[in-house]
C-alpha cells in the first residue's frame, strides 16, 4: 500500500493553515534549502529525476539549471495553475488543501534561480483556490518564510496570485506570460524559451502546482529517496485524478509507473455497473485514447509516449461499452473549437471545420467521404499550428479514428449511432 506524500495531509481539519501545516512538518525544508549554495539545490533537484507534473515531463532541475546566474538580471517564478484541462483536477485539491506545500516549494525554487518575485497564476473559476492561497501568503509572510530576509537569511522573495480570466489557453507557458502581463492571452512565439526572455522580458521558470509541491519532499528526503519511487527515468509519486464510468471516481496517488489497470479497477474500483471497458483517456483529453488491450501500460511519461499516447496531466477519464466515441470525439473538438485562441489559421479554422464534419456525423447527417475528411483535416492542423493546442486537438481525434474507425463509418452509413 502506497503511503500518499503530496496529499498527505489533506483529510487533517484546517490543513490549509499554517499552524497545521507546521504541526506536519511544514516549512522544514526551507531552512535547510537556503543554507545550500544554489547549484547544489538546482543538482539535488536533477538528481531527483523530478520531470514537470503538468503535462511536458521535461527535467525540473534541468529547466532550473537554463536560468542565468548573473546577480544583476532580475527572474522570476511562475507557477502554472491555470489546470484547464479536461478531467484534471489534482492541482485544485493542492491548492485548496494544503497551500503550504506549494507555497513552501515555490519559495525553494525562487531561491535556487535567483528570484526575487513570483506569481501563481490561476484560472479564473478557481475563486475559492485563490482565497485561500491567498491567505496562505498572508500566513508565510506573517512567520518571515516571504517578504524581506526570509527566515533570517539573506534571501528576500514576494509571492503573489494572479487570477486568469479562464481561458484553456492561459495554461500555455508563453500565454499565461502574456496574461500576467495585462495583455491578452496568446502564445509567443518559441524560441526564445521563457528561461532566456520570459515574464516581463525576463529570465522565467514556469512550473506546474504538483511539481512544485514535490520540491519541498525531495528537500527534506533527499533526491535517493525521491528517485527510488516508480521507475528509473520519470520517478516520484504521481496523482491521479479518475473520472467517468468507475465506481469510486477521485484522486488517487500512487507510484509514477503504476499500471492504467490499477489505477482503474484496484482503486477507481473498476467499471460502473459491471460494464465493460470501451476506452480511457490517460492524460486528460489531449492525449489520445488506449483501450482494454492496453491496460497493463505503466502510467508514466515514456510508456505512455511509446503507446503514442501521452501522460498529460494523469487525467483518466473511463468510458465503458455504452459510450459512443463518434459523440466524444465531437465533444472534445467542441472544447477545442471554443479554446483555439484564434491566432492561427490551422486551429482556429480547422478545428471549426473539424468539429462541424463531426457534428454532422453524430446526427445522422454524414456525406460520403466524411471520415477521409477528417483525416484530411487532421493533416492539415497537426505540426502547422503556432502552439500545441492545434496538435492536442488533432492527437484526440486521431486516437479516436485509429481505434473506432469503423464506429465513424458505421454512423456515416446508417446515420446512426453503433451503440
Ligand atoms: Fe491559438 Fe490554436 Fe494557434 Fe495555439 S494553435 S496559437 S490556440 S490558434
Amino acid at each position: 500500500m502506497f503511503e500518499p506524500i503530496l496529499l498527505k495531509n489533506i483529510n487533517t481539519p484546517d490543513s490549509h493553515r499554517i499552524d497545521v501545516y507546521l504541526k506536519n512538518g511544514g516549512y522544514q525544508a526551507l531552512p535547510c534549502a537556503l543554507k545550500l549554495q544554489t547549484d547544489a539545490l538546482i543538482q539535488m533537484v536533477k538528481d531527483s529525476g523530478l520531470r514537470g507534473r503538468g503535462g511536458a515531463g521535461f527535467s525540473t532541475g534541468l529547466k532550473w539549471s537554463f536560468i542565468t546566474k548573473d546577480p544583476t538580471i532580475p527572474k522570476y517564478l511562475c507557477c502554472n495553475a491555470d489546470e484547464g484541462e479536461p478531467g484534471t483536477f489534482k492541482d485544485r485539491v493542492i491548492i485548496e488543501k494544503d497551500p503550504h506545500e506549494l507555497i513552501e516549494g515555490m519559495i525553494i525554487a525562487c531561491y535556487a534561480i535567483g528570484a526575487a518575485a513570483a506569481y501563481i497564476y490561476i484560472r479564473g473559476e478557481f475563486a475559492f483556490g485563490a482565497n485561500i492561497l491567498e491567505q496562505a501568503i498572508a500566513e508565510a509572510y506573517k512567520k518571515g518564510c516571504l517578504g524581506k530576509n526570509i527566515l533570517g537569511s539573506n534571501f528576500s522573495c514576494d509571492l503573489s496570485v494572479h487570477k486568469g480570466a479562464g481561458a484553456y489557453i492561459c495554461g500555455e507557458e508563453t500565454a499565461l506570460l502574456e496574461s500576467i502581463e495585462g495583455r491578452r492571452g496568446q502564445p509567443r512565439i518559441k524560441p526564445p524559451f521563457p528561461a532566456q526572455v520570459g515574464l516581463f522580458g525576463k529570465p522565467t521558470v514556469i512550473n506546474n502546482v504538483e511539481t512544485l509541491a514535490c520540491i519541498p519532499h525531495i528537500v527534506n528526503k533527499g533526491p535517493k529517496w525521491f528517485a527510488s519511487i516508480g521507475p528509473e527515468k520519470s520517478p516520484g509519486p504521481k496523482i491521479f485524478g479518475v473520472s467517468g464510468h468507475v465506481k469510486k471516481p477521485g484522486l488517487y496517488e500512487l507510484p509514477m509507473g503504476t499500471t492504467a489497470r490499477e489505477v482503474i479497477y484496484t482503486h477507481a474500483g473498476g467499471i460502473s455497473n459491471n460494464r465493460k471497458l470501451k476506452a480511457f483517456i490517460p492524460g486528460g483529453v489531449s492525449a489520445p485514447m488506449l483501450v482494454e488491450k492496453d491496460l497493463d501500460t505503466p502510467m508514466d511519461f515514456d510508456s505512455l509516449a511509446a503507446k503514442g499516447t501521452m501522460l498529460g496531466s494523469a487525467a483518466v477519464m473511463v468510458m465503458d461499452e455504452t459510450t459512443c466515441i463518434v459523440k466524444v470525439a465531437m465533444r472534445t473538438m467542441e472544447f477545442f473549437r471554443h479554446e483555439s485562441c484564434g491566432k492561427c489559421t490551422p486551429c482556429r479554422e480547422g478545428t471549426d471545420w473539424t468539429y462541424k464534419v463531426l457534428h454532422r456525423i453524430e446526427h445522422g447527417k454524414a456525406q460520403e467521404g466524411d471520415v477521409e475528411l477528417l483525416e484530411s483535416l487532421c493533416g492539415n492542423i497537426f505540426g502547422r499550428t503556432f502552439c500545441p493546442l492545434g496538435d492536442g486537438a488533432v492527437m484526440a481525434l486521431r486516437g479516436a479514428l485509429k481505434n473506432f474507425k469503423d464506429e465513424f463509418e458505421y454512423h456515416v452509413k446508417n446515420k446512426r449511432c453503433l451503440v
